[in-house]
């Protein structure tokens, strides 16, 4: 599976209607300190299901929704557009390519839609549970979160490291065998 296209449409930095195709051998995206950058990230998780602001750096989610310039008025809703190539049937019993949409408006109502499809928020969720992809995954890693891992005792590292690993579930399962 891969990533065919992302499109922003009002979605913090992204006025414009935006459309970024990750073309073969695409490895990295740069620009200046401000320029967009961590926005896109952040658009992936978002459409991707994200509900907690803080992992997008907001203290309400409309504020993920362009908020205006200098030069321009601030808008009323957002949009992001996931497109996936799903060729090799990654995803099971899944058309060859997914779209994925999730809108906002001021007043906080958000909206997600698979393949121009009104869906709920937990049928996004579902489509990625168990694939490594989904909202909570390691494969999408902020800036904060490699401090964190960094600064954490031991401990709650080797935790982490077991649950990329897919230890922790068997840990809990013994856990729970033994008090059986
Ligand atoms: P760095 O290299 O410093 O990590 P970056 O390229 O990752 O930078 P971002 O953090 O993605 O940059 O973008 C930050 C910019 O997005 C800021 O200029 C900020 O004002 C703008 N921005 C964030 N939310 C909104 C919003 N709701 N409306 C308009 N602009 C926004
Ligand atoms: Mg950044």
């Amino acid at each position: 599976m891969k990533i065919k296209s992302l499109t922003l449409n009002g979605f913090k930095s992204f006025a414009n209607k935006t459309i970024i195709n990750f073309q073969d051998g695409l490895t990295g995206i740069v620009g200046p300190n401000g320029s967009g950058k961590s926005n896109i990230t952040e658009a992936l998780r978002w459409v991707l299901g994200e509900q907690s602001v803080k992992n997008l750096r907001g203290s309400k989610m409309p504020d993920i929704i362009f908020a205006g310039s200098d030069t321009r008025a601030a808008l009323n809703r957002a949009e992001v557009t996931l497109v996936l190539d799903n060729e090799d049937g990654y995803l099971y019993n899944q058309p060859n390519e997914i779209r994925i949409t999730r809108r906002i408006f001021r007043s906080g109502d958000s909206e997600f839609f698979i393949n121009e499809k009104k869906v709920r928020l937990k049928d996004v969720v579902d489509l990625f549970i168990d694939t490594g992809l989904g909202r909570e995954s390691f494969s999408i890693i902020s800036q904060g979160r490699v401090e964190s891992i960094f600064n954490s005792k031991p401990q709650d590292r080797r935790i982490l490291i077991e649950e990329v690993a897919g230890v922790l579930k068997y840990k809990k399962e013994k856990k729970k065998a033994e008090s059986e």
